[in-house]
């Protein structure tokens, strides 16, 4: 498998957040994990970053461990993180936080190939390049996030929670955008409590429940499940 946390326990200080989770992502596949507010989706990203001390389990990405690894060293291995809540520099212009993405690389034909790209994806960014951040709207801003992570190159993309604030129709778009990107080969781990995006995108799924991986399958099982019907599709 591409990407491995195998039975990861993350704990603050005494309480639990994530217990025994395993989650694979195979090579330029979508997964995605649907969880509620604080059932640990954040966590499982962070664990893969190295953000958080994971107390149990193994981290391994193309063949190596790497839970020993500092965040920037995973990040120069190919996994970048479009955080919750994009963490834009709202003063800056659209073009500078697209260039921070990325500070990790040395490779400037590369950088401009990526640069081309992200601005091919998000014309309305183009139009916007030396507007700052902040005065995006809300739709425009977590497509400069997902660009700036876009920037770094990476091999595995996750997203945490892209749909948080947005119209139907822009998430819509974040949708459009995840096929977009894996159709480069890109693997894709996105976690969203919108369980129509997450489903609408991934091959495979995993539902997370206090913590826990309750349930994981092919997105038709998912979908189909009596859980994820009833708590997040809405019947
Ligand atoms: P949300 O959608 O609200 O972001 P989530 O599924 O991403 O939720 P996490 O942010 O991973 O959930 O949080 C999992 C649990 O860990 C929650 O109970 C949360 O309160 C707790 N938690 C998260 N970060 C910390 C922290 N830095 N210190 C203490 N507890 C934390």
């Amino acid at each position: 498998m591409f990407a491995e946390l195998r039975n990861i326990s993350v704990y603050y200080n005494k309480s639990m957040a994530i217990k025994d989770v395993t989650i694979n992502v195979p090579e330029a596949g979508v997964v995605s994990i649907i969880g509620a507010n604080g059932a640990g989706k954040s966590t499982i990203l962070k664990s893969l970053l190295g953000m958080v001390p994971i107390r149990e389990g193994e981290i391994v990405f193309d063949g190596e461990s790497i839970g020993d690894l500092e965040t920037a060293e995973r990040v120069k291995k190919g996994i970048v993180l479009v955080p919750e809540g994009r963490q834009l520099f709202p003063y800056l212009p659209v073009i500078t936080n697209l260039k921070l993405g990325a500070t990790v690389r040395r490779d400037r034909a590369g950088i401009a190939e990526s640069m081309e790209y992200v601005l091919q994806l998000f014309p309305r960014l183009k139009e916007r390049l030396k507007q700052n951040a902040g005065t995006l709207s809300g739709g425009e801003q977590q497509m400069l996030a997902i660009g700036r992570g876009l920037m770094a190159n990476p091999r595995l993309l996750c997203l945490d929670e892209p749909s948080v604030g947005l119209a139907p129709i822009v998430v819509e778009q974040v949708g459009e955008v995840i096929q977009d990107i894996n159709g480069r080969g890109i693997s894709v781990l996105l976690v969203e409590q919108n369980a129509h995006l997450a489903l609408g995108v991934c091959q495979t799924g995993y539902v997370l429940e206090v913590g826990r991986v309750v349930m994981e399958g092919d997105r038709e099982t998912i979908r189909c499940s009596e859980i994820v019907r009833k708590a997040y599709l809405g019947g």
